[in-house]
C-alpha cells in the first residue's frame, strides 16, 4: 500500500493522507473514490508518499476510480496552488471545482467518446477579408511572440477585434497548438461560435459554459483535456481546463464583470489567465474597446503591450454620432423626448431598426401607497420587490421571493396603490401606446430565460421581425444587428451617482458597447442619450468615443484616492441573523494582534454592506488596503488562520475576497 495526499471538496486549508492499493497504473493526479465521515467522496491525488504523519490505525483506503481519464498535470496544478493562495481558497475545492461535475461522481456515468464538432464545412468559402494596416500588425506582434507576453487589444467596437483573434488562431492551429479563447457569456454570443466554425470547418472546437448538460460538458472537457480540442471556447470557469498543447490564451471582453466570480471561490478568471499565460511561458491577447482600468493602467506601464485599432473595420462603416439630449428642457411623454419619438418614427418609415435601451428589468422598480408610505419592500433583503406587470408578481430580484401584486394596499387598504419608477416592461407598454402598429420586442433577463428563447429572439432580430427593441445590457454585448440605425437610451443617469466607486467605469463601458450596436455596415448610425446632466464628463467623453481620454480622468482620480489600481484590496464580509452579530466579529478581527506586524495594511472600519441583508442574513463589511500587494498576500492567510480560531456565535458566516469588484 502507499499513502496518497488528496484533494477533497472540503472546506478546510489541507490535504488528507489514505492509503491506496499498489497498481502499475498509480500516479499523482489521477481520482479515487475515498470515504469521509460517513459517506465516500471524489478525491484527486496530490502526492505520493511512504509515510503518514498519521498512525496506521487512522488511515482510510481510497480505491482508484476504474476509468481511462490520464492524470490531471502538473500545470493544472500549479494554477490551482496559485488560485488557492492568492484567493485564500482550500486547495482542495480549487481542484474540484475545477473539473466538471460528472467527473466529481462515485458513480461515473458511461459514456461513449464522441468527436468534438469540427466547423461544417461551407459551401462557399468567403474569401479572408485583407487585413487592415492596425490589424496587421496586431497580429504580427502577437505572432512574433513565442514566451510570455501580454497583449491589450484595444479597438472601438466593429475595430476587427475578432478578425485578430480568429487570425491568431490560425496561426496558433498551423503551429499544432490548442487556443484556449474566453468570453464573458458564450450563451448571449451564438454569432461567435458561428463566426469560428466557418472559419475553421477542420479544426475541432468545443464550448464550454454551464448551459451545457453534464454528459456534453464532460465530453467537451475530456476532449480539451486530451488534445483532441484544438479551440477552446468557454467562460470564467474554463480558465482551468487543463489542456496538453496549449499554445495561445484570448481573452474576450476582458472589462466584463462576469470574469469574476462572486460566490464559493471568487476569482478573476482574466487575472488568473494572465497568470497561467506567464506559467506556461504564452502569448495572451486581452481584449476590448473599454478596457479595465486595470489592464489599461498596465498598458500604460509597459507591462502590457498596448495593441491599439482605431477605426471600424467594414470599409465605410463609421462610428454612431452620439448626441446627448438636455431633458430640462423638453417636455417629457412618458419619459421620452420629443426628440427621440421622432427619430424612431424615421426609423420606422425608412424599415429600419431601433433599439432603446435601460438597463432596469421589471415594470416598475417599486409599488408603492402613496396614502400611507407603504412601499414593496422583500421582507428578506434590504431591496425593494420589483414590479412584474407581464405576470402579475412583485419579484425581488436579489433573493427571488415573489407573491401576486396585491390589489390594495396591505397596511391601510387603499386601493391606489401606483407602481413608480421605470423598467423594460412599462417601457415596452408605453412605446406600444406611442407606436400602436410597430412590432415592439422586449429582451431581458425575463423574456430571455433560456438559451433558446434566447436564440428565437435573435433569430427574430437578425430577420427583421422586430422594428423596436426595448433591452437592457443583455442587447448590448457583441452582437451585430445589420439594420440597426438608432440606439435610445433612456435611465442612465442613475449610475452617474452611484454609491460605487467603479460605477462611472462600468457605465462608460455599457453605454459605448450599447452605442456600438448602431450603425455597423453601410448604414450610418445614431445614439440619443436623453440625459439631465449633459455636461457630465462622462457622457462628454462618450460623445468623442474618447476611451482613452476618459480613463485618463478616471485614473487620476484614482491614483489621488488611492484606489485600485493604485492600492491592493481586500474585504472581508460576515453574515449572522443579527447585524451586531456580523460587525463585532469585523471589530474583533480588525483588533486581532497579527493585524500590528503589518503596518503598511489600513483596515477600514467595520460596515453593513449597502445590500445589508439578502434571505434574511444580515451582512457588514471590513475593507483591507495596502499599497503593496505582497504585504497584502503574506497577511491575508496569517489573519485567515487566526481568524478560523475564533469562537463563532450565533451561525455566523464570514469570507475573504480578494480584489473585490463590488461593494
Ligand atoms: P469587433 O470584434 O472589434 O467588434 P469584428 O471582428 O466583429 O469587430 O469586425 C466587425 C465587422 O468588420 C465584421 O463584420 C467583420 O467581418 C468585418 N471586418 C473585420 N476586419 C475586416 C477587414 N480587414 N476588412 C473588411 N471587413 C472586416
Ligand atoms: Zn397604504
Ligand atoms: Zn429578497
Amino acid at each position: 500500500m502507499t499513502i496518497a495526499r488528496l484533494a477533497l471538496d472540503v472546506p478546510l486549508y489541507r490535504l488528507f493522507d489514505y492509503l491506496v492499493e499498489d497498481s502499475p497504473r498509480l500516479q499523482v493526479g489521477l481520482r479515487v473514490k475515498a470515504p469521509f465521515g460517513n459517506r465516500e467522496k471524489i478525491g484527486v491525488i496530490v502526492e505520493l508518499a511512504k509515510k503518514s504523519e498519521l498512525p496506521p490505525e487512522q488511515l482510510k483506503t481510497a480505491a482508484l476510480l476504474d476509468d481511462d481519464l490520464p492524470p490531471l498535470t502538473p500545470d493544472f496544478f500549479r494554477l490551482c496552488e496559485f488560485a488557492s493562495q492568492y484567493y485564500q481558497a482550500p486547495l482542495g475545492e480549487v481542484i474540484l471545482q475545477a473539473l466538471p461535475p460528472g467527473l466529481k461522481k462515485t458513480h461515473p456515468a458511461q459514456r461513449r467518446a464522441r468527436k468534438p464538432k469540427a466547423g461544417k464545412p461551407v459551401k462557399t468559402a468567403a474569401p479572408l477579408p485583407e487585413l487592415n494596416a492596425e490589424q496587421e500588425a496586431a497580429v504580427q506582434a502577437v505572432k512574433s511572440r513565442q514566451d510570455y507576453a501580454p497583449f491589450l487589444l484595444y479597438g472601438v467596437t466593429g475595430s476587427g477585434k475578432t478578425e485578430v483573434y480568429l487570425r491568431l488562431i490560425a496561426a496558433t492551429l498551423a503551429k499544432g497548438k490548442q487556443t484556449l479563447l474566453l468570453a464573458p457569456e458564450i450563451n448571449l454570443t451564438p454569432q461567435l461560435e458561428t463566426r469560428l466554425m466557418a472559419r475553421f470547418p477542420n479544426a475541432p472546437i468545443v464550448m464550454l459554459h454551464s448551459d451545457l448538460g453534464e454528459a456534453a460538458r464532460e465530453r467537451a472537457w475530456r476532449a480539451a483535456f486530451q488534445g483532441e480540442a484544438r479551440i477552446v471556447v468557454g467562460t470564467r470557469l474554463s480558465v482551468f481546463t487543463p489542456l496538453p498543447d496549449l499554445g495561445l490564451i484570448i481573452v474576450d471582453e476582458e472589462h466584463d464583470a462576469s470574469y469574476k466570480q462572486q460566490d464559493g471561490m471568487r476569482y478573476s478568471a482574466r487575472d488568473l489567465a494572465v497568470f497561467r499565460a506567464r506559467l506556461a511561458k504564452l502569448p495572451i491577447v486581452l481584449g476590448s474597446a473599454t478596457p479595465s482600468l486595470e489592464s489599461w493602467a498596465h498598458a500604460g506601464h509597459g507591462r502590457y503591450t498596448l495593441l491599439t485599432l482605431q477605426e471600424r473595420a467594414v470599409s465605410g462603416a463609421k462610428l454612431p454620432a452620439i448626441r446627448i439630449l438636455d431633458t430640462r428642457r423638453v417636455k417629457l411623454s412618458d419619459g421620452l423626448s420629443p426628440q427621440l419619438i421622432e427619430a424612431l418614427r424615421l426609423r420606422l418609415a425608412a424599415k429600419e431598426q431601433s433599439l432603446v435601451f435601460l438597463n432596469r428589468r421589471g415594470y416598475a422598480p417599486v409599488l408603492a401607497c402613496p396614502a400611507c408610505g407603504w412601499i414593496s419592500r422583500c421582507p428578506r433583503c434590504a431591496a425593494n420587490r420589483v414590479v412584474h406587470l407581464a405576470d402579475q408578481r412583485l419579484r425581488c430580484h436579489h433573493c427571488g421571493l415573489e407573491t401576486p401584486i396585491p390589489r390594495a394596499c396591505p397596511t391601510c387598504g387603499n386601493q391606489d396603490i401606483l407602481p413608480f419608477g421605470r423598467g423594460t416592461q412599462r417601457l415596452e407598454s408605453m412605446l406600444t401606446g406611442v407606436f400602436p402598429t410597430a412590432r415592439i420586442l422586449r429582451v431581458d433577463r425575463d423574456s430571455a430565460k433560456s438559451r433558446t428563447q434566447w436564440e428565437a429572439l435573435l433569430a427574430k432580430i437578425q430577420a427583421g421581425a422586430a422594428d423596436i427593441l426595448v433591452g437592457t445590457q443583455m442587447l448590448a454585448k457583441g452582437h451585430d444587428f445589420p439594420r440597426l440605425t438608432l440606439v435610445g437610451v433612456v435611465g442612465a443617469d442613475a449610475a452617474l451617482f452611484a454609491a460605487d466607486w467603479r460605477a462611472p467605469e462600468r457605465l462608460f463601458a455599457q453605454l459605448m458597447q450599447v452605442s456600438g450596436r448602431a450603425g455597423r455596415a453601410d448604414l450610418p448610425g445614431e445614439v440619443i442619450l436623453q440625459s439631465e446632466y449633459p455636461e457630465h464628463p462622462l457622457y462628454r467623453a462618450i460623445t468623442t468615443h474618447d476611451y482613452p481620454g476618459y480613463a485618463e480622468t478616471l485614473l487620476n482620480e484614482r491614483r489621488q484616492a488611492g484606489f485600485p489600481p493604485y492600492a491592493y484590496q481586500a474585504i472581508l464580509r460576515a453574515e449572522a441573523a443579527h447585524m451586531e452579530t456580523a460587525l463585532a466579529f469585523l471589530h474583533q478581527a480588525a483588533n486581532l494582534p497579527c493585524v500590528e506586524d503589518y503596518p503598511d495594511i489600513t483596515l477600514y472600519d467595520p460596515i453593513p454592506m449597502r445590500l445589508f441583508r439578502l434571505m434574511n442574513q444580515e451582512r457588514a463589511q471590513l475593507l483591507l488596503e495596502s499599497p503593496s500587494r505582497p504585504q497584502l498576500q503574506d497577511f491575508l492567510p496569517v489573519w485567515r488562520e487566526t481568524l478560523a480560531t475564533l469562537p463563532r456565535k450565533n451561525k455566523l458566516r464570514w469570507h475573504i475576497e480578494v480584489d473585490p469588484l463590488e461593494f
